[in-house]
């Protein structure tokens, strides 16, 4: 692995046509880098990367990484982002989670052996469950219902840090974890069925904005410059164990709710549904580890954050 500072480096990132991966393609296009970008196209979509198909230093390989990773040549890190992410997205897709989780990282592990790699793992905040502890910060071992439903990405997120870690501690790879909590911004799906893309699309349309349960579970969202940066610097840094990246800013889902519709300035009704089953009461990282190993922490607030997703959601709905 070649590993000055400013080198152009080869870089495969799974799961690159997602939300998230898409936007870190980019980022590392822009910071000089030559990139893979695989995928599947399970939730993500070629849309999201159409942009960056003609530059010369992008390549991309559609492949389910369940299924034997081949890259020619050498590589320099592994971002693997693989996986649904969305709750919606995941419920239908109990078994694909789950196998993408173990199977694919198992593979991206073993392609990270085969050619030296770094690897960086998208782990979550679900690995905390429903928690008992806030807020969460890594040491906390979390509260999960294995066989519930959520279950499958919490268990499959779980294992991959497990298998992560035996990969550094068994063979010596090179890994760095990365616990994400709440990401938001340009390039969610519209239909996702995660928060944002929800209350903002039903803001613009005028129709109901749906709360689940009485809102007053919390959360607390990461713009996604902010993730894209954050994960950018874990993967140079030197941390093996796990590291929350987030925004601490928590609020109740009430009154995201209504934040949004604010900002849309709409004047759809609050609905209230059903909570789904084991969705967590509460949510917030804990960054002191982040600020401490990787000098990060959010830099883009809520509303500015908001006021771009909702400029994306506008043109996407023509609303
Ligand atoms: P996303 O659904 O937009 O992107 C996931 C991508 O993985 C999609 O492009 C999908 O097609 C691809 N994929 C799924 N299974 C695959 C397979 N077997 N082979 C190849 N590609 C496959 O989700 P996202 O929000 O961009 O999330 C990206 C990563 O970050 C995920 O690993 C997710 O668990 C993690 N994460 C995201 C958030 C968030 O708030 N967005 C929070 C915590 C963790
Ligand atoms: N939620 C909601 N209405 C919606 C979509 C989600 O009230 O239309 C709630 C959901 O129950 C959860 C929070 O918003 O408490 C965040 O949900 P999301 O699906 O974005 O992700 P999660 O944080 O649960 O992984």
């Amino acid at each position: 692995m070649r590993v000055c500072a400013g080198d152009m480096m080869k870089i495969l990132v799974t799961g690159g046509t997602g939300f998230i991966g898409s936007h870190l393609c980019g980022y590392l296009l822009d910071n000089g880098h030559e990139v893979i970008c695989m995928d599947n196209l399970l939730t993500g979509s070629k849309d999201n990367i159409s942009h960056l198909l003609s530059n010369k230093n992008f390549e991309f390989i559609n492949h389910d990484v369940t299924e034997f990773i081949t890259i020619d040549g050498p590589l320099d890190y592994i971002f693997h982002l693989a996986s649904p992410a969305s709750p919606v997205d995941y419920l239908e897709l109990p078994i694909q989670t789950l196998k993408v989780g173990s199977l694919g990282t198992h593979n991206a592990l073993g392609l990270a052996k085969a050619k030296n790699a770094r690897f960086l793992l998208a782990s979550t905040s679900e690995v905390y469950g429903d928690p008992q502890v806030h807020p969460q910060s890594e040491s906390y071992w979390g509260n999960v219902n294995c066989i519930g439903p959520r279950g499958v990405y919490d268990e499959a997120k779980r294992f991959a840090e497990a298998l992560t870690l035996a990969y550094h501690r068994t063979h010596g790879i090179d890994t760095r974890i990365a616990r994400i909590f709440n990401t938001f911004g340009e390039k969610m799906r519209m239909n996702d069925g995660r928060v944002v893309p929800n209350f903002m699309t039903q803001a613009l349309k005028g129709e109901p904005i749906t709360v689940y349960g009485d809102g007053s579970q919390t959360r607390s969202f990461c713009y996604i410059s902010d993730m894209v940066t954050g994960l950018y610097n874990l993967m140079l840094s030197s941390e093996i164990e796990p590291v929350n990246l987030g925004n601490p800013e928590e609020m109740s889902i009430i009154d995201f709710a209504n934040r949004i519709k604010k900002l849309a300035g709409s004047d759809s009704e609050i609905v209230f549904k059903d909570l789904p089953i084991d969705d967590p009461k509460t949510r917030q990282p804990d960054i002191t580890k982040a600020r401490r190993v990787l000098g990060w922490e959010p830099r883009v607030s809520l509303d500015e954050g908001l006021k771009k997703t909702m400029e994306w959601f506008r043109v996407m709905t023509g609303y």
